[in-house]
């Protein structure tokens, strides 16, 4: 059966991406389907971005992404910092409160 669909390698559930007449092209990315292509691509890049220092000779894509990553990475720590301060500002609040309260 030479139509017969490739299934992707990875879940096995959908067509794999390039192949034509059920062979898979060459490169071993084209034996995945769009989304587990996606999923992969995105997660190197995620590891790119952990190892990797910012590096003006990436291409300008990958200088956004990078940039973009780090912004969010750094509201996160500013929102967990901020929390915590109005965590703590409530609770002296509420002993404040209950102390004159008590009086
Ligand atoms: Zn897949």
């Amino acid at each position: 059966m030479s139509h017969e669909k490739v299934m992707c390698s990875l879940c096995n559930v959908r067509p794999a991406r390039f192949s034509r007449h059920g062979v898979v092209k060459a490169d071993a990315d084209h034996n995945m389907c769009l989304q587990c292509f996606r999923s992969v691509s995105e997660k190197n890049f995620q590891n790119r971005l952990k190892t990797e220092p910012f590096d003006e000779n990436m291409d300008l894509r990958t200088q956004i992404k990078w940039l973009r990553k780090r912004i969010e990475k750094i509201e996160d720590e500013v929102f967990k910092l901020r929390k915590e301060q109005m965590e703590r500002a409530e609770k002296t609040l509420m002993r404040a409160i209950i102390d004159w309260w008590k009086r």
